[in-house]
């Protein structure tokens, strides 16, 4: 396999490779043993960048990702976040206090002595953004947390960030996390790209096989398969197995198979190509699906491609 290009988070002196790996399964829909050997399949494939949070299975996928590192801690980015609710309302937000509390728990839980990059995973319109900024700014002075970024933030909410950290001397967010897919493009590009690109923040996009739909697996007018996501969730397949996805789904796969690729491979590399993007953050249950993903992001791309792809799904998926 080819070496994945890697990206650098800002300042921070971090650097991931373009295909991450998602690790909200773990401890939830995957168990310890196939989750262990999912993340040292991606250590082993050179996508070692891996994106927790304390609220995935309640703490258990970031003890499942520590234990499974190991002394190999050292090979892996470990992005975590708080803020989600850790079983009661006090036990979630930006708040100073709180935040004091999460780290300790994230480190502990992750058997490491410090976090590469710490997330605020939601805005919180509780807590001045003073609050929890300068309570993250303290985090990276004491090397408890190498860098710092932001998850489900608006473009704006992003800017007002970067302006307090600024005025402040602190730390700023180097990455923004949000949903973005070849399905869904259009939250992010008409508010989180452009403050990140005036800003230098990476985005790291998340549910970017929409759970599957843009891995191929799943067909217009037949059940999802046993076993897979939406297989197991019905909810989520009705709600994703439309005719407006399929739409674009059919017309990626056949973009695909022109060029002699897999519509997972134009997932992923088109994304990882899209502005700003520092890594493509795919969960997998399993080690091929990992290994798929990251051939996937190999494939780059033309300006012609890219345009292409605009064509195919920007008039559906830009709403
Ligand atoms: P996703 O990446 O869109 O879909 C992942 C799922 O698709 C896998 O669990 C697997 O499901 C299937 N899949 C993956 N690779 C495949 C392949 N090569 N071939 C066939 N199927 C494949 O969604 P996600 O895992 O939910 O999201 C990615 C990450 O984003 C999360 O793990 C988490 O770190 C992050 N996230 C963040 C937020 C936030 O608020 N910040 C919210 C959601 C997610 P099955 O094998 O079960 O079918």
């Amino acid at each position: 396999m080819t070496e994945l290009p890697r990206r650098a988070l800002g300042d921070s002196g971090i650097e991931v490779p373009i295909v991450g790996i998602g690790c909200n399964n773990f401890g939830g829909r995957t168990d310890a043993g196939p989750s262990e050997r999912v993340i040292l399949a991606a250590l082993d494939h050179g996508v070692g960048f891996f994106d927790t949070a304390d609220i995935y299975s309640q703490g258990r996928s970031e003890e499942i990702l520590g234990r499974a590192l190991g002394p190999r801690r050292d090979e892996a980015v470990i992005a975590t976040k708080f803020g989600g609710e850790m079983g009661a309302v006090e036990r979630s937000g930006g708040s100073r206090r709180w935040i004091a509390e999460a780290v300790e728990d994230s480190l502990r839980r992750l058997g490491t002595d410090h976090i590469d990059l710490y997330q605020h995973h939601f805005f919180d319109e509780h807590t001045p953004q003073e609050e929890t900024l300068g309570a993250l700014n303290e985090l990276v002075l004491a090397g408890k947390v190498r860098a710092i970024g932001c998850s489900n933030y608006d473009g704006a909410q992003l800017e007002r960030a970067a302006a307090i950290s600024g005025e402040h001397g602190w730390a700023t967010f180097v990455t923004a996390q949000n949903e973005y897919s070849l399905l869904k493009r259009g939250d992010v590009e008409r508010s989180v790209t452009p403050a990140a690109r005036r800003l230098g923040v990476g985005i790291l996009p998340y549910f970017p096989l929409m759970s599957g739909l843009l891995s191929g697996k799943y067909h217009r007018g037949e059940a999802p398969a046993a076993g897979t996501r939406l297989g197991r969730d019905a909810s989520r397949a009705g709600d994703l197995m439309t005719d407006r996805n399929f739409d674009i789904v059919e017309a990626l796969d056949g973009f695909a198979r022109a060029r002699d690729l897999t519509i997972l491979d134009v997932a992923i590399g088109a994304l990882a190509s899209m502005a700003q993007v520092a890594s493509v953050i795919a969960g997998a249950t399993t080690p091929e699906q990992v290994i798929a993903n990251a051939r996937a992001g190999e494939w780059t791309p033309s300006t012609a491609d890219l345009l292409e792809i605009d064509r195919i799904t920007l008039p559906v998926a830009a709403r």
